[in-house]
């Protein structure tokens, strides 16, 4: 390399780095450490209507009118003491017109310290009306927040020695209150004015809690926790409350800003869901009232099995009772056998009326109601109510209950409902079989996350080992069945969160119906209770 080529590198370099500014559509510049412009790029032309030439050399107060100029002092001090700053103020344009710029100061350090700075101004004029037109011509409702102020809370307490600020406030509603009282709302669209049937005006301000029913505190913190922990987005379905009081469903769906530290302002939509989840509960009524049309159906055929469950108690309470009267009338009544009568009569008469009550739980109509409990009650008592029935068509029940079982989170009933069908359909399967061979196994057993129930039988099992067809709708292979159960069956059981099928092993080994149902977090179903 020629020593000449060695002295044009740092032109040459010079000419590209000035090439590279001007055609960014950006305000680059340098000042010196007496605020005197010695570099612009060709941008200021389109800006200021001036070019870099006539610029360069004028001091920075030239550029900006008294009362703007005198605002920028305090960024100024801070750039000159070595920080790099950023802020957001409006610029002159050549129009007339004064531009939202977002505006950063980078310090130049010498040797001597402050040696001058860098200069970078971008309009976000365009940003913001792209933001505008979204925010206003949308579908969808937006709310505009300042969630500064929960920041500033949640931070008050790590500083406090908090580690867990989120945990602390999600257990707390008086905590939560005071965060939705700190978020403030800056504009809402019109889509959310009427959605929430506010006034766009008078509502800028004004804080959100008034929009968000106690029902809804943990949509609220989780997206306190989402924004906290950095998360890009946070989705979840809810209620709020419209202005007139009104509940109104809604998705609500935050998208927390991009660059790093805590968020100050972020803007949140909602989609209204009302519609789709009035249809929701609409299906699921008419489902329920199904589920209860098959339970009437299938106690019609449990009638001869419940009326000897309650005729026997009965039975022995009228013995015991003529027994006791016996005791009673001798000459010398023994009082510890009457006693023993009048104790075996209570425990009749408490069999007895267990049996009514679960014929009428079953009977009863009702919207479908989840309680947690242990798994293995629900089959005893499905059991108490076909046991006669099983009894009177030969077939030997096997019940093979695991003890280590978590608790569900169901509908008890609904659950009695499908395991009443499978033993009822087992047997029935199995009423060709030889007698002595008709064996019904009812298990349960803790798999992956669910409980697993299990129904099997040892009849002809179903065609091909194909399943498809049972779980249909009216399919039936009965003379007078309605093809309904195991339909039912399904919809109840994945309406729980869990799946069903049917399983045979070949033409005459049996079939096997199995349904899970998610376990339930939390205790573990105390011992006495499996049995
Ligand atoms: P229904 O009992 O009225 O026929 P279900 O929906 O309960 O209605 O059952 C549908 C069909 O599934 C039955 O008709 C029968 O063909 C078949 N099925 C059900 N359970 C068994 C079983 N344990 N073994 C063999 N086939 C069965």
């Amino acid at each position: 390399m020629s020593p000449l080529d060695q002295l044009d590198r740092p032109l040459a370099a010079l000419e590209e780095l000035r090439m590279l500014t001007d055609a960014v559509p950006v305000l680059i510049s340098f000042f010196d450490e007496n605020l005197v412009c010695r570099f612009a790029n060709a941008h200021h032309n389109r800006w200021y209507g001036r070019s870099p030439q006539e610029l360069i050399g004028l001091p920075m107060s030239e550029f900006l009118p008294p009362e703007i100029y005198a605002k920028r002092l305090p960024y100024l001090a801070r750039v000159a003491a070595g920080e790099q700053v950023s802020f957001d103020a409006p610029v002159p344009h050549r129009d007339g017109t004064l531009h939202d710029a977002a505006i950063r100061y980078v310090p130049k350090m010498g040797p001597r310290g402050f040696a001058g700075f860098y200069t970078l101004v971008f309009d976000v004029a365009v940003q913001q009306h792209r933001f505008r037109s979204v925010f206003d011509g949308n579908a969808v409702a937006f709310w505009e927040i300042d969630v500064s102020g929960v920041t500033a809370l949640l931070m008050a307490e790590v500083e406090r020695g908090v580690t867990d600020p989120i945990a602390q406030l999600a257990t707390d509603p008086l905590r939560i209150r005071a965060a939705m009282d700190a978020v403030r709302i800056i504009d809402v669209n019109d889509k959310a004015a009427s959605l929430f049937g506010v006034d766009r005006d008078a509502v800028a301000g004004r804080s959100v809690s008034r929009f968000w029913p106690p029902a809804s505190e943990t949509a609220f913190v989780g997206s306190v926790a989402a924004s906290f922990q950095g998360d890009a987005t946070y989705e979840v379905e809810t209620v709020l409350l419209r202005a007139d009081g009104r509940l109104v469903d809604v998705l609500f769906t935050c998208a927390f800003p991009r660059d790093a530290g805590p968020a100050h302002y972020v803007t949140v939509g909602f989609v209204d869901i009302s519609e789709r989840v009035a249809k929701e509960r609409a299906l699921a009524k008419v489902q329920a009232d199904l589920a209860h049309a098959a339970r009437v159906a299938t106690l019609g055929e449990l009638t001869a099995s419940i009326a000897h469950e309650v005729n026997q108690p009965l039975a022995a309470v009228a013995a015991n009772g003529n027994a006791a009267l016996r005791w009673l009338n001798r000459p010398v009544p023994d009082i510890g056998e009457v006693k023993a009568a009048i104790d075996r009569i209570i425990e009749e008469a408490t069999r007895a009326s267990e049996i009514i009550a679960r014929t009428r739980a079953l009977a009863m109509k009702g919207e479908t109601e989840r309680q947690v409990f242990c798994p293995n009650t629900m089959v005893h008592d499905a059991v108490a109510l076909v046991r006669r029935q099983l009894d009177a068509g030969g077939v030997e029940l096997r019940l093979e209950l695991a003890d280590d079982l978590p608790p569900i989170n169901a509908d008890r009933i609904q659950l009695q409902q499908v395991t009443i069908n499978l033993m009822i359909n087992a047997a029935q399967a199995m009423a060709d079989q030889p007698a002595g061979t008709r064996q019904l196994t009812v298990a349960s057993r803790h798999e992956g996350d669910a409980v697993l129930f299990e129904v099997a039988d040892t009849g002809p099992g179903f065609p091909g080992c194909d399943s498809s067809k049972l779980f249909g709708a009216f399919y039936t292979t009965k003379p007078t069945g309605m093809g309904m159960g195991l339909s039912v069956a399904r919809t109840i059981v994945e309406a729980h969160g869990g799946v069903i099928d049917a399983y045979c092993l070949g033409e005459g080994t049996g079939a096997a119906f199995r349904f899970t149902v998610p376990a339930h977090d939390g205790d573990d179903c105390p011992n006495h209770t499996q049995v």
